[in-house]
């Protein structure tokens, strides 16, 4: 072990940090996974928490029963407000940097009343820095909830076209289910999963139950049920490789998903 430190360290000082005998030698340990018990699960903030009561109790009410048994980290959504935030931010010509700190403010609210529902039974929301406890809150309740956006911000990365900020909550969820090597990730919205094309809009949409981000991308569906930077992250990711998404709107779905049920669509690194 103390060997290859000395290399990588050597190496370190000596080339770029993107030299492949540099990034081979960095890769030399065994992937860890920081919180390899807990499931992401994001709460879709259009798709689920926009409709209100209707589909918010009974999924807290799951929640609540499922965290006897499973770890969950609970990301939201932004939704509704956000999209009428980032029409006004775009007709200003703000820039997407700005409008992603909007984006964050919207999945903030909605993390705020899902923690104020969900307090009774002491699960709280975290919030930026407050991330740093999800160890300690899962250890405690088992379940912790977090604002869903991406902290880039300011920092956002300027894309080609539009100032719509691409990684939103699905990302930003997903992401923290990577990082933190997690179990499972869950998007809990609101249809069965991934269809031929919009059920909102299309009648002959097909169900599809599962698929990989290639036949995804082939199928012209990349941007369809989940933000389209969503497959190249999960392409390329070391620990989370499928995500399921499932329809929260169904009494149980989050609760059989949970158990690693396959009750919507699983879409897979490959
Ligand atoms: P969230 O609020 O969780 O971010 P979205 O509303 O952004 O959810 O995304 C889910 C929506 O995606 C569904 O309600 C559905 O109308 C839409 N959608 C578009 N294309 C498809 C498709 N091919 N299959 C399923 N849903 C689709
Ligand atoms: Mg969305």
């Amino acid at each position: 072990m103390a060997n290859t430190t000395a290399e990588l360290e050597a190496l370190l000082m000596q080339r770029s940090l993107t030299d492949p005998q540099l990034l081979a030698a960095a890769e030399t340990s065994a992937d860890y996974r920081i919180l390899p018990d807990a499931t992401v699960v994001k709460i879709g903030g259009q798709s689920v928490i926009d409709r209100g009561r209707d589909a918010v109790y009974p999924l807290v009410d799951e929640i609540v029963a499922c965290r006897k048994n499973h770890q969950m980290l609970i990301g939201t959504g932004a939704g509704t407000r956000a999209r009428h935030l980032y029409s006004v931010a775009a007709g200003l010509n703000l820039p997407a940097g700005v409008l992603s700190q909007l984006g964050a403010s919207v999945a903030n609210q909605n993390a705020v009343m899902l923690g104020q529902l969900l307090a009774k039974y002491g699960i709280s929301d975290v919030t930026g820095a407050g991330l740093s406890a999800v160890p300690l809150y899962l250890t405690e309740v088992n379940a912790v909830i977090f604002s869903g956006m991406p902290p880039y911000g300011l920092w956002t990365r300027t894309a080609g076209e539009g100032v719509i900020p691409p990684y939103r909550t699905d990302a930003g969820c997903y992401l923290v289910a990577e990082q933190f090597g997690c179990k499972a990730m869950i998007f809990v919205k609101d249809e069965n999963g991934l269809y031929t094309g919009n059920p909102k809009t299309d009648k002959d949409a097909k169900f599809i139950p599962k698929i990989s981000v290639d036949e995804m991308k082939a199928r012209g569906l990349h941007d369809s049920i989940l933000e389209f930077p969503m497959l190249d992250l999960l392409k390329a990711a070391r620990h989370v490789r499928e995500v399921q998404v499932v329809n929260g709107l169904v009494p149980g779905n989050l609760t059989r998903a949970l158990a690693g049920e396959h009750v919507g669509t699983i879409i897979t690194a490959s």
